[in-house]
């Protein structure tokens, strides 16, 4: 068994690859159409993710599991400020404990989450 089984199931390569592929000013639209009834789309999805990590659009072709080049830049660019957004906010919990003299729930309220993911924020510390 292969990490690439899913392929085998893969309804694009029973079509047309150019429908993935169009010219610059073709559709992604009959293309969508069979991303929508294909059975490994989840697993298109995350292996698109995989191949294309952190890239620009620039570096994105074709459709993959019904998204656009655009769209999976849009994502990944979003996810990214949304990990920056939790680091920053992590730090700022860790710093306001270290320096002590607030209990949990007033951490989350100066930070602005609650209590419980304070203290899972300083439980994934302590157990790191
Ligand atoms: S979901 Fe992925 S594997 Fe399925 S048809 Fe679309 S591009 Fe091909």
């Amino acid at each position: 068994m292969s990490a690439f089984d899913w392929m085998d199931e893969a309804l694009c390569a029973q079509t047309d690859p150019a429908l993935f592929h169009p010219d610059r000013d073709g559709s992604y639209s009959t293309a969508a159409k069979v991303c929508g009834s294909c059975p490994v789309r989840e697993q298109c999805a995350q292996h698109a993710e995989r191949l294309e990590g952190g890239v620009s659009r620039a570096l994105r072709h074709g459709l993959w599991a019904g998204h656009t080049p655009n769209a999976r830049a849009k994502q990944a660019a979003a996810e990214l400020a949304e990990d920056q957004e939790t680091d920053v906010r992590d730090s700022l919990i860790r710093r306001l404990h270290q320096r002590g003299g607030m209990t949990i729930a007033q951490i989350g309220a100066e930070v602005g989450c609650t209590a419980r993911t304070v203290h899972r924020v300083l439980t994934r510390r302590a157990a790191a």
